[in-house]
């Protein structure tokens, strides 16, 4: 079918999830005049890991100083709850405790302390055992760092804040339109979607699981691949929640950008546990059974898949374990709150992480924002880019409205 746009637009946005949503905000209450139109394939936005994620404000103790996730996360954690207060969203600081159950652990404890000041935190409190038990009455741990400025929120319900936003700014937001093809023309970009083409002068790419298909559609070269990470979870019986006060976590493995399963208060008052880190067969496979031949076709076809597994097969079997077993997964949330035992938990659901990955097949750390002509590519965005998308959102806007033309 040749392209045909029938719509004209400044800039379009793929993608409604969190990320999309913030920088169409920014977009609108900088440039209102700019016509704005993001595109999103669900019937709704918020839909994959912005609506399937643990709901927490992070607080930016994990990250390498110096990094667009340590800016983005604390400056943005802050910009979360002020805008949650601004407009009545639920949401609550409840702090964390990051929990070190072996001596091994205590200079990784120690050095996410170093890291939380650097970046900028207050209040973090190193603890023994006695006062672990004043914070978390069921938690045991040799030593625990207190992160007093975690807290917790509705990520759905922040998302559909934002699209109210843009709307009521005169941003259009058509949901149940999935970008099919992209074709550049000398002065403009064409977006074939199932309900028709639309043309714009700049198109910003924040397709999540599915960002690095966009920057192949639009003829770039991405140089990583998004492979997709499942974290399934349990939900603490309701009779068993009152084990958990708030957020109690292990101490991560540096070697990975995923933190470990731990327990998670919600801000609805229920607990759930997990999520693990499972390597799934389908971008958006939310069951252990979800397959699709072309995502796994194109991850196998990637070189840096393979280097991936080849240096991470061990964990990777570790959890896959923990995904069939029950009882490892318990096992490794006894480690934080002995009392928990298989009875105490359900399951629950389950979220899948856009994790970009290398030629090299290392895990890409950073957020990765890609320049290319008059598009952007939002390639990286993983945790903690719900805490910190208001703060991505003007960070894209600020760097980006030059080349995208915007101003
Ligand atoms: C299990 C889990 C737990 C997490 N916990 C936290 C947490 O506690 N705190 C935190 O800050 N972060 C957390 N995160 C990370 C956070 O949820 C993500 O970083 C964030 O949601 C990414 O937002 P996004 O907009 O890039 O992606 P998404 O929300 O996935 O949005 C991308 C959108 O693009 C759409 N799309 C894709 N292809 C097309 C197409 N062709 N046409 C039109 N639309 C398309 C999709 O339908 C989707 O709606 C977690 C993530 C997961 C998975």
């Amino acid at each position: 079918m040749p392209f045909m746009a029938d719509k004209r637009y400044n800039v379009i946005i793929v993608g409604g999830g969190i990320v999309g949503l913030a920088v169409g905000l920014e977009i609108t209450r900088r440039f209102p005049q700019l016509r704005l139109l993001l595109l999103e394939k669900e019937e709704h936005v918020g839909q994959h890991q912005s609506g399937h994620n643990s709901g927490v404000i992070h607080s930016g103790i994990y990250y390498k100083p110096g990094s667009l996730k340590a800016k983005l996360c604390v400056t943005g954690a802050a910009a979360m709850v002020e805008f949650c207060r601004e407009h009545d969203l639920p949401h609550q600081i409840c702090g964390k405790v990051i929990v070190a159950t072996q001596e091994e652990e205590f200079p990784r404890l120690e050095e996410l302390r170093r890291r939380g000041e650097a970046n900028g935190l207050t209040g973090l409190q190193s603890i023994g055992p006695e006062e672990l038990h004043q914070f978390e009455p069921h938690a045991t741990g040799l030593r625990a760092l207190v992160v007093p400025s975690t807290g917790i929120t509705d990520y759905a319900a922040v998302c559909d804040k934002y699209a109210e936003l843009i709307s009521n700014r005169g941003g259009t937001i058509l949901t149940s339109h999935a970008v099919l093809a992209l074709k550049r023309t000398a002065d403009e970009i064409v977006v074939e979607t199932n309900g028709g083409a639309f043309s714009a002068t700049s198109l910003i790419n924040c397709a999540g699981l599915f960002s690095d298909r966009i920057s192949r559609m639009a003829g770039d070269d991405p140089q990583v691949m998004i492979v997709p990470f499942r974290g399934e979870y349990y939900d603490l019986i309701p009779e068993r929640s009152s084990l958990v006060r708030g957020l109690i976590y292990p101490v991560p493995d540096p070697r990975f950008p995923f933190l470990g399963v731990h327990f998670t208060r919600r801000i609805n008052g229920s607990v759930d546990a997990g999520p693990n880190a499972v390597l799934a067969f389908r971008r958006e496979g939310y069951r252990r059974t979800d397959f699709n031949l072309r995502d796994l076709a194109t991850s196998l076809a990637f070189p840096g898949f393979w280097r991936m597994g080849a240096k991470n097969w061990r964990s990777g079997l570790d959890e896959f374990h923990r995904s069939f077993s029950k009882s490892a997964f318990v096992h490794a949330l006894q480690r934080l709150v002995p009392e928990v035992h298989k009875a105490d938990l359900i399951p629950g659901g389950a979220g899948v992480r856009a994790q970009a990955v290398t030629r090299q097949g290392a895990l890409v750390d950073d957020f990765q924002f890609v320049p290319s002509g008059r598009m952007l590519h939002v390639l990286n965005v993983p945790s903690p880019a719900a805490t910190a998308s208001l703060m991505i959102g003007r960070t894209i806007v600020d760097t980006a409205a030059t080349g995208l033309g915007l101003q």
